[in-house]
């Protein structure tokens, strides 16, 4: 059997640049190579409807191709900072062992806001990680600066996560 020496590649997370549809829609998203980015909350239960389940993205250092982090795709702690690292595999055959950087320190923060519809204010809420307070305000108002009508707040969800303990893993 032949050894293999496989690298290991530390990836940053980086925010992509989503485009969107004026409803918000997510339409596409550009890869930056080499990092990895989680997708805002209702992203993903868009995708979940089209049976797309999908937590985040990975690029290739390579090639920049972007390949999925599925929902599954838990727990943080195995593929954090210094935890023993997984192993990816690409199309370009790049196959390294991955960190995925910043992983389990960003916690899960929630943004109450009202948006006018006609004459009903709608209330909404919002789900996505950032690693601070206000790395959450400047993810929040990147992606919705012109329909927000008035934003509520933005804090840090306590109690969302509870611990498997059979499974070892985290459950939302
Ligand atoms: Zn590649």
């Amino acid at each position: 059997m032949k050894e293999q020496i496989v690298e290991t590649i530390t990836f940053p997370h980086e925010e992509w640049v989503a485009i969107r549809s004026r409803e918000g829609k997510l339409m596409s998203i550009k890869p930056i190579a080499g990092s990895w980015t989680l997708l805002a909350a209702e992203d993903r239960m868009q995708l979940a409807k089209k049976r797309c389940y999908v937590k985040g993205l990975i690029a290739c250092p390579n090639c920049q191709k972007a390949s999925f982090l599925p929902e599954t795709f838990d727990p943080p702690k195995e593929l954090g900072d210094g935890k023993p690292p997984c192993e990816y595999k690409c199309t370009c055959g790049l196959v390294c062992r991955i960190i995925l950087k910043d992983w389990d320190r960003r916690k899960l923060y929630c943004a109450c806001y009202e948006i006018i519809q006609g004459k009903n204010i709608e209330p909404h809420k919002q789900y996505f990680h950032a690693i601070t307070e206000d790395e959450a305000h400047h993810y929040f108002w990147a992606q919705h600066r012109p329909d927000i009508t008035h934003l509520v707040g933005i804090g840090p969800v306590i109690g969302f996560f509870a611990e498997d303990k059979d499974a070892k893993r985290l459950i939302v």
